[in-house]
């Protein structure tokens, strides 16, 4: 089977599979979205999704945000990971927003990306979920599915992120975003499969007998 036609049969199923994409992380606007997709680095979204509505109630603005500042931040979001670093990234982040951008998340790439603790990924997340902008932001789930099924050799999530974009219609990238996650959170972990389990990956390559060898993100 081409490239293309992998594409094309994943996408197929994808859209059988999880014909609406709901987004994860609880938000009401860009910036609760921003401050959610920050949060949810090295942490799952379900936890995320347990302290934002404390976060969100005393600071769901850049201005309550910054007044609240570091310290009050951290006992609010400490049960995460990195929960210090994103605590400084978020009274930061809310600073630069009022001081910038009057008080409103940018919808540039290169404005999100020169705000603290937002990289590519959450970037692309935020264009995508906020303002409909196409993007493909690529996380672990997205990496290693790309490589199982033959989408992408995963030499870095960069090129992974250039090989999706090229596989699919534009139009289609930021659901398509989300359906591989969700594909790979109730199927496809990180260990413990050979690549034959799934019918997908049966489809895809029926006469694959060794597990995929991963490259990491
Ligand atoms: S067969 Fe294995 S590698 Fe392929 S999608 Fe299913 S769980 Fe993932």
């Amino acid at each position: 089977m081409l490239k293309k036609e992998r594409a094309a049969l994943v996408q197929r199923r994808l859209d059988e599979l999880y014909p609406e994409t709901p987004i994860p992380l609880d938000h009401s606007d860009a910036f609760t979205l921003l401050v959610a997709v920050l949060l949810s680095a090295q942490c799952t979204d379900k936890k995320v999704n347990e302290v934002t509505p404390e976060l969100f109630r005393v600071a769901g603005t850049p201005q309550k945000m910054a007044a609240l500042g570091q310290e009050k931040i951290l006992e609010i979001i400490r049960p995460l990971g990195l929960s210090k670093q994103k605590a400084k990234s978020l009274d930061g982040l809310s600073k630069i927003l009022i001081e910038k951008h009057a008080a409103q998340v940018p919808q540039s790439f290169e404005e999100l990306e020169a705000l603290p603790g937002v990289g590519h990924k959450t970037a692309s997340v935020v264009m995508a979920q906020a303002f409909g902008v196409p993007a493909f932001p690529v996380d672990t789930h997205i990496h290693r599915l790309a490589q199982r099924w033959g989408l992408s050799n995963g030499k870095s999530v960069a090129q992974t992120e250039a090989d999706l974009k090229k596989l699919f219609p534009r139009e289609s990238w930021n659901k398509l975003h989300l359906q591989i996650i969700f594909y790979g959170r109730e199927f496809c972990t990180a260990r413990g499969c050979d690549g034959t389990k799934c019918d997908l990956c049966r489809d895809l390559y029926p006469n694959r007998k060794k597990p995929v060898a991963l490259k990491k993100a």
